[in-house]
């Protein structure tokens, strides 16, 4: 084992090439396990042992917290978020101006973390610092503007004035998956703490070590420590301990998971965002340029070993371009590196459990028992790691078999032949989902007519889903059961905020005066507002 590991060198023994042994394990330094879990409040003196995808073996042990830790974790969150709460907007946001530069500095050790407690391709998990960056640049630079208390119309021109404010909620529980660790671990909170909130996160189980990277990033960056607390468990336990006591939620996960908290977040009669799962669309229509569609392809369904929420599980193709589209696809996918080490020059990575291969092998499964054919892939690769799944393109899905409607969260997909845009809307449509579409054309004039068309809370046009994603002005989120709310833009930080009206009115109350009667007060009230709708006031 190597020394502790306060300067950042690389943390673990083990190999970082693609063409590794299999059989060679991977080892964190025990130091910088410490460092980081000694971030979660837990008091049971239990732990979880997390292994790694990469190769099966365990990784690191995380401490678990109990109701009355969660308790604890919201009693220093409520102090220090009111003493946050009037800190002005310009530190706050030079707080997420720093956590940029220090994320694009520590990319290395984010991205070594994410590899190690994912199994995902290193250019994958590139990805999460990038976003990271980009929303604290974001908000760094637009959350004063966003906050700024706006001006009105009151009832009467002149005499009444309205200031809408946006007030910090106060306590806000996020409730993130294992997906995208430092991304959806972090990108939510960052939106609250810019608005004047404390946050009590709740990372998955599996991948603790990169959110808790992202608590340590925070306070490097001058966050007091108190308004981000980190608490470990369970989601049915120490979730709902959470929701118990948070002033707003932000969950991202699957559906299931979401219909539960929203029931209980209406029981408490507090609000929540929910980011929820997808079965999303891509259309090929006939005029598309096929080579940049079967490139935008292989990146929207095998991104992140198709374990995104907006990735693409369902393709539609336009007849006359078929054959070619599908050549081309497939021929891409073929040329994909596939591996499960630390390297840069994997195009693909592992999933990322067990429990993610065997859904992915029962969707493949039941397609092919039932009669899809496999285009390319079809079969797990223990040979690469443990949880490897091959890329894998299916024809001849039918309503019958599971992958159709249900989501895989894995890297396969299902290619439908269409005759026309017409039919690729309506097939795009299907389903009780809404989250993410793409459609490939050169008209992209007649490709945005069709997007508003397409029930999907993003739609990219020539590009899978990380034209959206990246624009962080772009509110983000779900139709359908895909969820409720969004993130990112000014609707993302608003969110975690309660609007409030304060009228201000002067020389005329809002009742009769010098002695009239209620009746001639209705009388003039009812000539002035014939006379405010005349001027052509709203
Ligand atoms: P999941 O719902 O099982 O778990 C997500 C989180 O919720 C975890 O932290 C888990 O511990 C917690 N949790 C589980 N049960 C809970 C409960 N009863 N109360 C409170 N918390 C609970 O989801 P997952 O399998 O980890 O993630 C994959 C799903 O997430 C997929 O469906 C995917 O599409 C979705 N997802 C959506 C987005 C988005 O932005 N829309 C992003 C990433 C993932």
């Amino acid at each position: 084992m190597s020394a502790p590991n306060p300067d950042h060198q690389p943390l673990v023994e083990g190999p970082r090439d693609p063409e590794h042994d299999p059989a060679a394990t991977y080892a964190l330094d025990p130091g910088y396990v410490a460092r980081l879990t000694a971030r979660v409040l837990a008091t049971t003196g239990e732990a979880k042992e997390v292994l790694s995808p990469l190769d099966g073996a365990p990784l690191a042990h995380i401490p678990q917290s109990s109701d009355a830790d969660v308790e604890e974790a919201f009693a220093r969150a409520r102090v220090a978020q009111e003493k946050w709460a009037r800190t002005p907007v310009k530190d706050r946001e030079r707080v997420l101006l720093r956590l940029h530069d220090l994320v694009l500095a520590r990319q290395e050790e984010i991205l070594d973390l994410i590899v190690l407690e994912t199994g995902k391709a290193r250019k994958h998990a590139f990805d999460e610092p990038l976003h990271i960056a980009l929303t604290a640049r974001y908000y760094g630079r637009t959350t004063a503007k966003h906050l700024r208390s706006e001006r009105r119309p009151g009832v009467f021109p002149a005499l009444t004035r309205i200031d809408v404010n946006h007030v910090p909620k106060g306590v806000v529980g996020i409730i993130s998956p294992w997906n995208y660790p430092f991304t959806l671990g972090l990108c939510d909170g960052l939106a609250a703490i810019a608005a004047g909130n404390a946050v009590v996160a709740k990372p998955d189980s599996q991948t603790m070590l990169t959110a808790l990277l992202g608590a340590e990033l925070l306070e490097e960056a001058g966050l007091p420590r108190d308004l981000w607390m980190v608490v470990a468990g369970p989601g049915s336990k120490v979730g709902t301990s959470i929701i118990d006591r948070a002033d707003y939620i932000c969950f991202t996960g699957s559906t299931a998971t979401g219909k539960i908290i929203g029931k209980q977040c209406a029981e408490r009669l507090i609000g929540s965002s929910l980011e929820l799962g997808g079965k999303n669309a891509m259309l090929v229509l006939a005029d598309a340029d096929i080579e940049k569609a079967a490139e935008g392809a292989t990146r929207a369904v095998f991104s992140n070993t198709g374990q995104l929420c907006v990735s693409i599980e369902r393709m539609y193709v336009a007849d006359a371009i078929y054959d070619r589209f599908v050549e081309r696809f497939v021929a891409r996918t073929q040329a994909m590196t596939l591996g499960a080490t630390l390297s840069w020059e994997n195009d693909m990575g592992s999933l990322i459990s067990q429990d993610q291969l065997d859904n992915a092998v029962a969707h493949v499964d039941d397609a092919v028992a039932q009669g899809a054919t496999v285009l390319t892939g079809g079969k797990a690769r223990p040979d690469l790691s443990p949880y490897f799944f091959e890329p894998t393109i299916l024809e001849g899905v039918t309503p019958a078999m599971t992958c159709f409607g249900t989501e895989t969260f894995g890297p396969v997909v299902s290619i439908y032949r269409v005759t026309s845009d017409e039919e690729a809307v309506d097939r795009a449509n299907e389903g009780e989902y809404g989250l993410n579409a793409s459609i490939y054309s050169r008209d992209t004039a007649r490709a945005r007519r069709l997007a508003a068309r397409v029930k999907a809370g993003t739609v990219n046009i020539n590009e899978a889903f990380a034209a959206t994603f990246a624009s962080l002005d772009a509110p983000m989120g779900g139709f359908r059961e895909s969820g409720t709310g969004r993130r990112q833009g000014a609707e993302g930080l608003l969110r975690y905020t309660e609007t409030q009206s304060v009228a201000t009115q002067r020389l005329v109350r809002m009742s009769p005066m010098f002695g009239m009667s209620d009746e001639a007060y209705a009388k003039l009230m009812t000539s002035s507002l014939r006379a405010l709708k005349a001027v052509g006031r709203a």
